[in-house]
């Protein structure tokens, strides 16, 4: 049972993942206190199933918020608010008849405040601090997660706190220096970036929203997959790609649908979750064709799409679980096969999309080529952020169309 009234009543404990530990919501929790791994909300879903059903959504919107019933927030609390979620699933008419498929949707992300699905997971992050009164939220971040920080933590007063890897591009830093946030550069990966805000900004001052360090961003992501089911008048498509870094995405998608089989919203068996990585940083690949249960740390990653630059992702066993479980796999994409699926998704599609979600594009091609996807299957892949943050990618992606484009610049 919720200790604080701000929390949802049908959220009953945060249970860790790895050793079933539960916590109640009393004081701000980052961690299982027993074992370090993370926490995820578990609700009473005979409650909210009492309570809502598929037809009283439309009461509470359009964004995600649209879900609030299995969010962790109660009724009555004044979340903050930018608009996060409720973005459209886009047929691909002219890809997916290319690939064989019968159905190709792209889940388009782009439109969420701050231009990436890294809102989902902050906004609620933000709110769970509002919400534990915790008084400062900070994070390392490859970009994206920095930026929609930064704009939720200016939007409900607190302050924030983001150490990014020296190469991240500089869109992403000027954004959240707009948003008021103090952003650190640091020479390394993510996982340096995360020794730094260990230091620069400790607990309890501080409260870390680091991927999967804090129990409310997964379900944020979680909403994923309760919109692509609402979106296809709840029949589950055979396959999602998803482009793993960190996986909230991808864990989230596995727990909504578990929840919306327990609600009975959805039949039939859970889609195969399919994490994509790139050649240059693939952790979860080496360690899903190992079978192994943990992924150890990639040396020297490298790749245009930073947001899958995560050497060593903390979830490691709930990602692997959740693909696992799903009857999913784990594949990698070279870094050409991903700037060639951005020019289809531009010129073919019409979409802008970030180097990320382009992969998921190149993962799709790889397994229709291998068989692994049949002929005829329903896909729904992912544009997890827009593209105009990205002009380094976006300039070797042209290079390969029109050689000279580096010139006219
Ligand atoms: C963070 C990020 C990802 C990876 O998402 P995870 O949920 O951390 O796996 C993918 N695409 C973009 C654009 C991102 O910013």
């Amino acid at each position: 049972m919720a200790s604080s009234p701000a929390f949802n009543p049908a959220l009953e404990a945060l249970q860790c993942h790895d050793c079933g530990a539960s916590c109640d919501l009393g004081q701000p929790r980052n961690v299982c206190p027993a074992c370090g791994r993370p926490l995820v909300a578990r609700y009473d879903l005979a409650r909210v199933q009492r309570e809502v059903t598929r037809e009283t959504l439309h009461r509470h919107g359009t964004d995600l918020w649209r879900y609030r019933a299995v969010l962790p927030f109660a009724p009555d609390f004044a979340a903050v608010r930018l608009g996060e979620g409720g973005t459209p699933l886009l047929p691909l008419t002219r890809l997916g008849p290319d690939l064989g498929l019968a159905e190709l949707w792209i889940k388009e992300e782009s439109g969420n405040p701050t231009g990436s699905f890294k809102a989902r997971g902050l906004a609620l992050a933000v709110n769970g601090a509002l919400a534990f009164g915790v008084r400062g939220i900070a994070l390392p971040s490859a970009g994206n997660a920095g930026s929609a920080a930064a704009a939720y933590a200016a939007a409900a007063g607190l302050p924030c706190r983001v150490a990014v890897p020296d190469d991240t591009p500089e869109a992403f830093v000027l954004e959240a220096r707009a948003f008021g946030a103090e952003v650190r550069l640091v020479r390394g990966t993510i996982a340096d970036a995360g020794r730094a805000i260990a230091e620069w900004a400790p607990a309890p001052q501080w409260w870390n929203v680091a991927t999967f360090k804090e129990p409310f961003r997964l379900e944020g992501k979680k909403t994923l997959g309760y919109e692509i089911a609402e979106q296809l008048g709840w029949r589950l498509p055979d396959v999602i790609l998803y482009p793993t870094g960190g996986g909230t995405g991808l864990v989230g998608m596995h727990r909504a649908f578990a929840e919306l089989a327990a609600l009975g919203w959805t039949d039939g068996e859970e889609p195969r979750l399919v994490a994509v990585q790139v050649a240059g940083c693939a952790p979860i690949v080496r360690a899903y064709d190992a079978g192994a249960a943990r992924a150890e740390s990639w040396a020297n990653a490298a790749t245009v799409a930073s947001g899958l630059r995560v050497p060593s992702p903390f979830a490691d066993t709930l990602i692997l679980e959740a693909v696992r479980a799903s009857r999913g796999l784990a594949i990698a994409v070279s870094e050409d096969d991903l700037l060639d699926a951005m020019n289809d998704l531009a010129q073919l599609e019409g979409l802008f999309a970030c180097p990320e979600g382009a992969a998921t594009l190149a993962a799709l091609r790889q397994l229709r080529r291998s068989g692994e996807i049949a002929a005829g299957a329903r896909i729904v892949i992912y544009d997890t952020g827009s593209g105009l943050k990205y002009p380094e990618a976006w300039r070797a992606a042209l290079a390969r169309r029109a050689p000279g484009v580096e010139a006219l610049r």
